[in-house]
């Protein structure tokens, strides 16, 4: 339903609680985040309103530089903190608005490889796709993009990854996703209200659209993989 990412030089998990704040209006389910912590991408997630993360927050901190939230109105699986994003597989964090066609045929393949599930959604294949990737010996970004080429229906998705992979990774296709530009910081969100409180200055991925983002670069790619250039506008949004 909501996203907010972060590919920051300051803290980000209360930021990103933040932007999800600014998502409420759109309803959801449960909430979450994944942060980037030394090696290691730690998640947080609960059921129902985004006070019930901020109380598993404050019981069991992370933080670091550069994260993903979400806010899930569910469409495959029931509305628990198990389904509740962001999903993990192996090295590989994502979210995910919409919904994955094609998850059933996807997910039979990748049990029929011996990989097992954890949640009950759509949303998993995707995790479960990049880090087969990586495994297979791609790395983030090309395993990020292959997964991409196996999806269908509507989507949009951001991802991180543990170890040594400082990036932050973005798609688009018949979901809403808007890149912002900060001060030597890189910000994703389903919309620009999610990013009013970081920035006004904007960039409206285009359909199939991708974009591959550390802190002080943007590296945006059309559905074909190649280098695009787009619009860079303010938002008309108030923080
Ligand atoms: N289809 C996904 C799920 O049910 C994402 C739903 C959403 O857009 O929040 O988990």
């Amino acid at each position: 339903c909501g996203i907010v990412a972060i590919a920051g030089t300051e803290t980000v998990a209360n930021r990103l609680v933040d932007g999800l704040k600014r998502l409420e209006y759109r309803g959801y389910d449960s909430a979450g985040i994944a942060v980037r912590a030394g090696p290691r991408v730690e998640r947080r997630r609960a059921q129902g309103k985004i006070v019930n993360l901020e109380a598993v927050m404050a019981e069991a901190p992370i933080d670091g530089l550069m994260g993903i939230a979400h806010t899930r109105w569910a469409t495959h699986g029931q509305p628990n903190e198990i389904n509740a994003h962001p999903h993990m597989s192996g090295k590989v964090a994502i979210v995910h608005n919409g919904i994955i066609e094609n998850f059933r045929e996807l997910r039979d393949e990748l049990q029929a490889d011996g990989r097992s599930f954890e949640s009950e959604t759509d949303s998993e294949v995707i995790a479960q796709l990049i880090d087969k990737n990586m495994n297979d010996g791609m790395d983030a970004v090309d395993a990020f993009e292959a997964a991409l080429k196996k999806l269908s229906g509507a989507f949009a998705i951001a991802a991180i990854f543990a170890d040594d992979t400082d990036l932050l990774i973005g798609a688009r296709k018949g979901s809403p996703l808007v890149l912002g530009y900060g001060e030597g910081e890189m910000f994703l969100g389903s919309d620009a209200i999610a990013l009013a409180p970081f920035t006004r200055d904007v960039t409206y991925l285009e359909e199939g659209d991708w974009v591959v983002l550390t802190p002080d670069s943007h590296d945006i790619r059309n559905v074909n993989g190649e280098r695009v250039n787009r619009p860079r506008v303010q938002s008309a949004v108030n923080e």
